[in-house]
């Protein structure tokens, strides 16, 4: 923070985004009690996917396709305060709230049970990265790294700018980001590894499914999948 924000501050205290009470000088846009109202997901959750379900074990949707990850985990629902924040950091740039954000993630790594050889983040197409300016599955990528010792690989791109899935069921979003990711890394840096894929959001997971089917037909031993949050 430079002085001159430093002073807006003092003069102009800033809401919580949410709840609209002041912010503390010590908080960013949600205030902590808004932020630990966050909760991870409740059980039952699909086995395979990890996205809530009403019973059962696993989900329609991984009932009725190839699954090319082992198994994906989410923080917690797509809703509230945690949607709120998604919203803040990937279309108001308020990158501060990053590594809050990945903090959560970061717990969750644990469920897997599983030691990662590298963190792989989903891509976004560079014509979307340069406008947006970061990508931030890298920047929950990079704050894991940093906590856990695993190293982050670049190699997968987002070679075809596909329209947005917002609105599209869940055959149309398979087909929509068919053959749209590719692996342009050295295909020995990935061979017989395990990989923890990272994204933000998922939905119906034809991302992260369409991504793993990539990587392992690049030669990764398995995939799987971290979101922070699940729909
Ligand atoms: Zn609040
Ligand atoms: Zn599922």
């Amino acid at each position: 923070m430079n002085f001159g924000s430093l002073l807006i501050d003092l003069f102009f205290p800033a809401d919580c985004k949410t709840c609209k009470e002041l912010l503390r000088w010590n908080e960013n846009y949600i205030c902590k009690s808004c932020f630990d109202k966050i909760e991870p997901l409740k059980p039952p959750i699909c086995v395979k996917c990890g996205r809530h379900i009403d019973g059962g074990i696993i989900c329609l949707s991984c009932k009725s396709r190839r699954i090319y990850f082992e198994k994906a985990r989410s923080y917690g629902g797509f809703s509230g305060v945690l949607k709120e924040a998604i919203h803040l950091l990937k279309y108001e740039k308020r990158l501060i709230l990053a590594d809050r954000l990945a903090n959560l993630m970061d717990g969750v790594v644990d469920l897997f049970e599983n030691e990662f050889h590298y963190l792989i983040p989903v891509p976004i197409h560079k014509k979307k990265e340069r406008k947006r300016k970061f990508n931030q599955t890298k920047l929950f990528c990079d704050f894991l790294s940093k906590n856990r010792g695993i190293p982050v690989l670049s190699g997968l791109i987002k070679e075809i700018d596909t329209p947005p899935q917002v609105g599209l069921d869940h055959i149309a979003r398979m087909q929509n980001v068919k053959g749209s990711f590719r692996w342009k890394g050295d295909k020995r840096q990935i061979e017989g590894h395990r990989l923890l894929l990272i994204d933000d959001v998922m939905t119906t997971g034809s991302t992260v499914n369409e991504c793993s089917q990539v990587l392992m037909a690049e030669g990764a031993e398995s995939i799987y999948v971290l979101t922070l949050a699940s729909t």
